[in-house]
């Protein structure tokens, strides 16, 4: 089933012979307990799509439910709350906080939303992105890779309705990226997370249940279980 979907999103910038039609008429699914990659080249639309989806950015027009309710009609005291409550975020640059600890940075959104800790849930995440012996260390004294996936537990341990992750793995090794993407899978299959991805990158959408293809703000393609020669 469904966990969030889109009917006819557009997104137009500016306006006359100048207007971008950045998404022009996308209807798509997110399905519960997947991890869907969204693939095109530059400009064709993913970050628009995916910002539309996670409330950061309203549609010209067209529908856009998240776990029941409607985003695109939403005001920005309710967008600001279904972001901090039901959805997580992984982005390219980590953005973690560097006072912190890995742990203090994980437990700050439920810090933020003054939620209590669930700890057999935090546990499974700690374990699932093989954190345990780096919780007291500063996003500094960590590499690149453990940083994102601090960043990845962090947007995991609220138990969001969806986790949108933009170019995760844009900033990392293949080793780095390996172990994000593999955590981020398991995180999918084994704690049945949805997580929907933004990547130009062909073997971290091939971590993917399903990848989307998009070319000039429209949806052109669908691959289901892919491996990285057929994202190709
Ligand atoms: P992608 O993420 O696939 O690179 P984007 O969603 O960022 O694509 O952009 C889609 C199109 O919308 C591009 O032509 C881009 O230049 C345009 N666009 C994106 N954001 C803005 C903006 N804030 N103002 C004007 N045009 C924009
Ligand atoms: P270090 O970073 O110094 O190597 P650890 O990562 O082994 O330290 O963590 C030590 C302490 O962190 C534990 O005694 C416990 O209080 C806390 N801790 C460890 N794992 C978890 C967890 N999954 N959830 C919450 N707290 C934890």
């Amino acid at each position: 089933s469904a966990i969030a979907y889109a009917r006819e999103l557009r997104k137009t910038y500016g306006d006359g012979d100048t207007a971008v039609h950045a998404l022009a008429g996308v209807d798509v699914e997110f399905r519960r307990g997947e991890l869907t990659a969204i693939m095109g080249p530059s400009g064709s639309g993913k970050s628009t799509l995916m910002h539309c989806m996670a409330g950061l950015d309203r549609p010209t027009s067209g529908t856009v439910v998240v776990d029941g309710d409607e985003v695109s009609r939403m005001n920005e005291r309710r967008l600001t709350k279904l972001r901090r409550t039901r959805l997580g975020f992984v982005f390219q640059a980590f953005n973690l906080v560097p006072t912190l600890t890995a742990l203090e940075n994980i437990t700050l959104p439920l810090d933020i939303a003054r939620r209590p800790v669930d700890r057999a849930h935090l546990d499974a995440v700690v374990a699932a992105v093989g954190l345990q012996d780096r919780l007291h260390h500063k996003p500094s004294e960590l590499s690149g890779g453990q940083q994102q996936r601090v960043a990845c537990a962090r947007a995991l341990v609220s138990r969001p309705a969806v986790v949108f992750a933009d170019e995760p793995t844009g900033n990392l090794d293949s080793a780095s990226s390996a172990e994000v993407l593999g955590f981020l899978r398991r995180s999918v299959t084994e704690l049945g997370q949805t997580i929907v991805m933004v990547t130009h990158d062909p073997t971290a959408a091939s971590y993917a249940h399903r990848v989307l293809f998009l070319a000039d703000g429209l949806l052109v393609g669908e691959l289901l279980d892919p491996t990285p020669a057929s994202v190709l």
